[in-house]
């Protein structure tokens, strides 16, 4: 279903119109509002009346995530805090968090947004959703929630963790919608087969799953054990939230970018704009916030746009699940990689479980690679045990090592663990582990 046609199957042209008036009114609130931007259009000798087409936006200066950091809490805030509705905060691992706030018509595009993000997943009012996102300063959560109720769905605001109270809702109050990360997704998928649950018995028709990098391989484990359609959705606190893009559930090929609100770049990484299809990271402007002003916003987010026409009826742009973060990329033994391409890698080997953690090793001179995975169930239930000098690991071992080989050119140790001592996540799973020398 689509939310919101007027908005979503706009002619280019008229899009674009509206997307440039948009952008200039944006400009102009920056300027007389935000000394951040007063200042950073100086610097680039540039003014709100001077950008005339959106090719002009390449004279646009970016805004940084060290930005939102050096003005914590509220120096990016274009309205005072008393018109200030909401405040949600990013989980700030190093240091303060980053501070986002909604004035009330703010909240009111994020509901219209994520609405069209839920239809475009299946969602039609008058279903039940379980929202399984965390509550709280995260904007997953409420997020959902919000936009959920506006749209006339049942909401079950679970929140994150406790997959068991999660399985029980499942089947007592049939959902047909789940959302989550899609680490979580697989966990409560994982422990339904362990009880003996039939995922078709359950209610479930689809699932929105983001909020972390994941690839086509997770999906289908996800649909196999939630017996569901798996959408992946894309957002981020700076610019709204969750809602910023969507996969149609008809096509899944890329996800819909709610254009009007939100203006899409690719750039390399000296900042330089790239035409459609190229991959770079995802700068993405704020066109119609009032609270705080995302302008040319560089998201880390390696994606590529592709703005061919979908099948589903939705004119917007796409773009390609995203990759990984520009600051994700591991560069082992000069090879550059994304551990989401290692996940494609290893979800793809039938004898393995679908977990996994990569553990980079700093403590010498260059950074070594460990690939941990965990044997599939059924192999162990041939077993009868885990037998570490059992040679089917060994041969295991081995066709994993040619695999990350042929596909991503790297060499890195492969240790099969025991089953189910990877940790399972029950919110954002934790891919990558870093050793790092005692003192660094
Ligand atoms: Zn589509």
């Amino acid at each position: 279903m689509i939310w919101n046609p007027g908005a979503e199957t706009l002619r280019r042209s008229e899009l674009e119109s509206l997307q440039l008036e948009r952008l200039r009114a944006t400009l102009r609130r920056a300027a007389e509002r935000v000394p951040f931007y007063r200042d950073a259009f100086a610097g680039a000798r540039m003014t709100p009346e001077s950008i005339r087409s959106l090719a002009d936006l390449e004279r646009i200066p970016f805004t940084l995530k060290a930005h939102f950091r050096e003005s914590y809490p509220f120096g990016l805030f274009a309205v005072p805090v008393t018109q200030v509705s909401r405040i949600h905060a990013s989980s700030g691992t190093r240091g303060k968090p980053t501070v986002v706030g909604y004035t009330k018509n703010d909240l009111q595009v994020w509901r219209e947004v994520m609405a069209r993000s839920l239809a475009a997943a299946g969602a039609e009012p008058g279903q039940v959703i379980q929202i399984a996102y965390g509550y709280g300063l995260f904007t997953g959560g409420l997020g959902f929630h919000d936009a959920a109720e506006y749209m006339g769905l049942t909401v079950v605001p679970v929140s994150s963790g406790n997959t068991l109270l999660q399985i029980m809702l499942l089947q007592d109050f049939r959902p047909q919608g789940l959302a989550c990360t899609p680490s979580f997704a697989l966990h409560i998928g994982e422990t339904l087969r362990e009880q003996g649950v039939e995922p078709s018995k359950l209610g479930l028709r689809y699932g929105l799953f983001g909020a972390e990098p994941w690839s086509e391989e997770l999906r289908r484990e996800i649909e196999a054990v939630l017996a569901l359609t798996a959408v992946d959705f894309y957002g981020l606190s700076e610019i709204i939230g969750p809602g910023v893009s969507v996969e149609c559930a008809e096509v899944r090929d890329g996800l819909h970018i709610n254009e009007d609100h939100f203006l899409p770049e690719i750039v390399d990484s000296a900042g330089n704009r790239l035409p459609s299809g190229t991959e770079g990271e995802l700068v993405l402007t704020a066109l119609t916030k009032e609270a705080l002003l995302a302008i040319r916003y560089r998201t880390g987010d390696v994606t590529s746009l592709n703005p061919e026409p979908c099948k589903c009826g939705r004119t917007t742009v796409r773009m390609a699940r995203i990759k990984g973060r520009t600051d994700d990329m591991l560069v082992i033994k000069g090879v550059n990689v994304y551990p989401s391409q290692v996940e494609a890698a290893l979800l793809a080997i039938e004898d393995l479980a679908p977990h996994y953690q990569l553990v980079v090793d700093r403590t010498r001179g260059f950074p070594s690679l460990e690939v941990h995975v965990e044997p599939a169930e059924r192999l162990v239930q041939r077993w009868g045990r885990f037998e570490p000098s059992n040679p089917e690991l060994a041969a295991l071992r081995q066709r994993i090592s040619d695999r990350l080989r042929a596909m991503l050119t790297l060499n890195p140790e492969i240790v099969v663990d025991p089953p189910k001592t990877i940790p399972r996540s029950v919110g954002k799973a934790v891919r990558v582990v870093e050793k790092k020398s005692v003192g660094v």
